[in-house]
């Protein structure tokens, strides 16, 4: 393997998350919220329901249903993004819900519907996973019943170095880097939602996914800790 990323551009350690911060309860008209910030990367989820779906046609009378929506704001990147939706943030709210939807009790609310809103206000990489962390820890905020909360964090190969949580410098290196988002749930470890950008051998995958759920893990511990300041400890 040729080692090209010696040091990090912004000086972590190769398995190290960037500084994260988590709140929950932060959007009033929410039934439940959080924000997550990963470094340069900012994203706010609220959450509305369950509440009854209309039209009544939509209905599953045997479960509930989760909607996701990702959106990022036009100031969010460099270069202004044209609000609205594109096929990227389609397919982002696809994997959100995916990586969501078997950690939430949906049998426990039939013909309902559970709305989740996620903005990206500052993008740098990974807003993916932050919106996931964010989605899941606003779903816990807002009582929705679950079996556990879903944390989520993007690792790869920059330079031939295996790396946690890229941010846009390094999934812009010029030696070419590998994105993998992974969404894992906190105690079973299942993972929920694994994506794959680049070249990796199998080898590496392996290495680069014991770092991402070490990473989950830390971002699973912080969850909890941003739930226990608001509802206290259990
Ligand atoms: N990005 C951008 N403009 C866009 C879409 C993405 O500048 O219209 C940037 C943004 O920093 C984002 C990064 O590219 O975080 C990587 O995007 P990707 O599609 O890989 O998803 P993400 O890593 O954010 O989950």
């Amino acid at each position: 393997m040729i080692r090209v990323y010696e040091k990090r551009f912004d000086g972590r350690k190769f398995d190290e998350l960037r500084p994260v911060k988590m709140k929950v309860d932060v959007v009033p008209s929410a039934d439940g919220s959080a924000v997550v910030e990963i470094g340069n990367t900012k994203v706010i989820a609220s959450v509305f329901g369950p509440k009854p779906l209309h039209p009544k046609h939509l209905q599953n009378p045997e479960k509930g249903i989760l909607r996701c929506y990702y959106d990022m704001m036009s100031f969010s990147v460099p270069e202004r993004k044209r609000p609205g939706p594109t096929r990227r943030s389609i397919e982002i709210s696809m994997v959100m819900k995916n990586a969501l939807a078997s950690t939430l009790l949906l049998e426990e609310f039939p013909k309902a519907v559970v709305d989740v809103f996620v903005e990206v206000y500052e993008a740098n990489a990974g807003t993916r996973c932050a919106s996931i962390t964010a989605a899941s820890l606003a779903l816990a905020d807002a009582g929705v019943p679950m079996r556990d909360l879903v944390s989520a964090v993007a690792v790869g190969k920059v330079g031939g170095m295996i790396v946690l949580d890229l941010t846009k410098e390094e999934e812009d290196h010029p030696e070419g880097a590998t994105d993998i988002p992974i969404a894992m749930v906190g105690r079973s470890g299942k993972i929920t939602a694994l994506q794959l950008d680049g070249a990796i051998t199998k080898e590496e995958l392996k290495k680069a996914l014991e770092l991402g759920k070490k990473g989950c893990s830390i971002l699973y511990e912080m969850q909890r800790k941003a739930l226990k300041a608001k509802y206290g400890v259990r």
